[in-house]
C-alpha cells in the first residue's frame, strides 16, 4: 500500500515530514519532490533499503545512484577528498540542481555506486526534500521516481502513474521548478567534466571556476560497447511510447517541414503529435499540437518537456515531431533529453 500525502512546498507540515523520515529510517521507500524532478528515496546507508529502489523502478543494478544531503559538512563523511573547485561549486550552486562526483569514503555501501570507487552527491533546494533529508538525519539515495526508461516525473500524478503500490509513500508537493534532472559533474579529474547537462549550466560553471569539459556523450549517441563515465547515459531514456523525431534548422523551414510530415503521416492513418512553442503553435492546423514553452524563456521548455512527452502518450499518438532548440545555456540539457527521447532520430534541414 502506498500512502499519498500532500504538502505545502513553501511551508510543509513537519509532523508529516517526520512520518516520511521514519519510513526511510525503517528501510522503506518515499517518493518526494525536488527542484529538478521527483525522486524515489531510500536510506543510503541501508543496502537492503537501497536495493528496493532498483526493484521498484526496474533500474539496472549497474546504474549508480545520487546521494542527497542536507548539510555541507555531511559531504566530508561520504567522500575521500573535496577538491578546491568543488568547494567553489558548492558555495555557488548548493543547495540546487548540481550533482558532483567524488572518490567515495568507506562508509558508503557499494550498492549505491554500482561497485565503483566514486560517489555522486547533491544537496537539493526544494524545501520538502531538504527538510525530509535533514529530519531523517541520513543521506538519501534518490533516482528519478519513474519506471526505468520512462520520462522523469515532474508532478505527483506522474509518480502515482508509475510507482503506486511500489513505494511506501508518495509526497505530492506540486510541480518541479527546473523539470530536468540535475547537472552531473565529475570532480575527480584535473578539469571538472559535465557528464549530464542540467539546470546548472556549462556557462554558469565556467563563470564560477574558469573552465569545465563536456563529456562527448552529452552530444551524441553512445557508440556500441562504450562504457560512459555516467553509466546511466548509455540507457534508452525519457522515452514516450510514440516514435519521436526532432526537426532541426531555420525555424520557418522547420515548421513547414513538420506540416508536410504531419500531412504525410495522417494520410497513412497515423495519429501525429507536434511539440510546438508559443512562437510557432499557430502555424500548425493539423495533428495534436502541444506547446512546450516559450523560445524566449527556454527554462519554460525545460520545465514542461517531460510532462509534454507523457501527454503525447496519454493522447495515444504514434509519431511526435518536435522542433529543435539551441544548445547554449539550459538548451544543452533540453536537447540532451529530447535527443534521448527521440533515440537520436532527427531530420536536419539545410540552411
Ligand atoms: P538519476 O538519479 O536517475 O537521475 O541518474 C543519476 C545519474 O548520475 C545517472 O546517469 C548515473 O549514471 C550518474 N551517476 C551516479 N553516480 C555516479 C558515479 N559515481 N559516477 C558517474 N556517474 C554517476
Ligand atoms: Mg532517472
Amino acid at each position: 500500500m502506498t500512502k499519498i500525502i500532500k504538502l505545502d512546498r513553501e511551508n510543509p507540515d513537519v509532523n508529516l515530514i517526520d512520518e516520511a523520515a521514519k519510513i526511510l529510517l525503517d528501510g522503506g521507500l518515499v517518493a518526494f519532490p525536488t527542484e529538478t524532478v521527483y525522486g524515489i528515496g531510500a536510506n543510503s546507508l541501508n543496502p537492503d533499503a537501497v536495493k528496493k529502489i532498483f526493484i521498484a523502478k526496474g533500474r539496472p543494478q549497474d546504474n549508480p545512484l545520487i546521494l542527497h544531503i542536507a548539510k555541507f559538512e555531511d559531504l566530508y563523511r561520504y567522500v575521500k577528498s573535496v577538491p578546491k573547485n568543488a568547494v567553489i561549486m558548492m558555495e555557488n550552486f548548493w543547495p540546487g540542481p548540481l550533482t558532483m562526483i567524488f572518490e567515495k569514503s568507506d562508509i558508503v555501501p557499494s550498492i549505491n555506486t554500482a561497485g565503483m570507487n566514486t560517489v555522486a552527491i547533491r544537496m537539493p533546494s526544494n524545501i520538502i526534500a531538504h527538510t525530509l533529508i535533514e529530519r531523517a538525519g541520513i543521506p538519501v539515495s534518490a533516482p528519478s521516481a519513474n519506471l526505468s526508461g520512462k520520462p522523469s516525473p515532474t508532478e505527483a500524478s506522474h509518480v502515482i502513474n508509475d510507482l503506486n503500490g511500489r513505494v511506501d509513500m508518495i509526497i505530492d508537493g506540486g510541480k518541479c521548478d527546473v523539470g530536468v534532472e540535475s547537472t552531473v559533474v565529475d570532480m575527480t579529474g584535473e578539469v571538472p567534466t559535465i557528464l549530464r547537462p542540467g539546470g546548472i549550466t556549462k556557462e554558469m560553471i565556467i563563470k564560477a571556476i574558469g573552465s569545465v569539459k563536456v563529456d562527448p556523450i552529452v552530444y551524441k549517441k553512445p557508440p556500441n560497447g562504450l562504457k560512459p563515465k555516467a553509466p546511466g547515459m548509455k540507457y534508452k531514456h525519457y522515452s514516450p511510447d510514440a516514435e519521436v523525431y526532432i526537426v532541426k534548422g531555420n525555424l520557418h523551414d522547420v515548421t513547414k517541414k513538420i506540416q508536410e510530415l504531419t500531412e504525410f503521416q495522417l494520410n497513412k492513418g497515423k495519429k501525429v503529435g507536434i511539440m510546438a512553442t508559443e512562437q510557432t503553435c499557430k502555424k500548425y492546423q493539423k495533428g495534436e499540437v502541444i506547446v512546450v514553452g516559450d523560445r524566449e524563456r527556454p527554462e519554460t521548455i525545460a520545465k514542461n518537456l517531460f510532462n509534454v512527452l507523457r501527454e503525447f502518450d496519454k493522447k495515444g499518438v504514434d509519431v511526435v515531431y518536435s522542433e529543435g532548440f539551441g544548445y547554449d545555456e539550459i538548451g544543452l540539457a533540453i536537447m540532451n533529453r529530447l535527443e534521448k527521447a527521440a533515440g537520436y532520430k532527427e531530420i536536419i534541414l539545410k540552411e
